[in-house]
C-alpha cells in the first residue's frame, strides 16, 4: 500500500510519488528545471498549464503557483483566474480545495474559479 502523503505547503493529499502538488504547485522532487530556463531550478508548477517554471518566470497568487504568463493575463480588477477547465467535476474539487485553504474562490462559470488578490 503506497502512503499518503501531505503536500508541505498546502496540506492537500498526495500520493507518495506526486513530482509535485497539483493543487499548489509545489515540487516535491529535485531536478526539475524551468521550462523556459534549462539552467535554472523550477520553483514550482503552473496550476493553469502544468508546466515548472524558475522564480524568474512564475509567482504565487494566494498560494498558487502561476507562470507569468498566466498570473498576468487572468488577474482582472483585483481577481485572479487561478483555475479553468472545462471538467465541471474538476473546477469543484479545486474549489473545496481552495476552500480549505482559507481562500475564497469565486465560481464565475463552472469552467472558471476566480479568487481576490
Ligand atoms: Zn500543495
Ligand atoms: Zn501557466
Ligand atoms: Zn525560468
Amino acid at each position: 500500500m503506497p502512503e499518503k502523503l501531505l503536500c508541505d505547503f498546502c496540506g492537500t493529499e498526495i500520493s507518495n510519488d506526486a513530482e509535485f502538488c497539483g493543487k499548489c504547485g509545489t515540487i516535491f522532487i529535485d531536478d526539475v528545471s524551468c521550462f523556459n530556463h534549462s539552467d535554472d531550478d523550477a520553483k514550482g508548477v503552473c496550476a493553469i498549464c502544468h508546466q515548472a517554471y524558475c522564480k524568474r518566470c512564475g509567482l504565487r497568487v494566494n498560494g498558487i503557483f502561476l507562470c507569468n504568463e498566466h498570473s498576468d493575463y487572468e488577474i482582472y480588477e483585483g481577481m485572479a483566474r487561478v483555475f479553468g477547465s472545462s471538467d465541471e467535476q474538476q473546477v469543484n474539487n479545486y474549489k473545496s480545495a481552495l476552500e480549505q485553504n482559507d481562500l475564497h474562490p469565486f465560481l464565475y462559470s463552472t469552467k472558471s474559479i476566480t479568487t481576490f488578490l
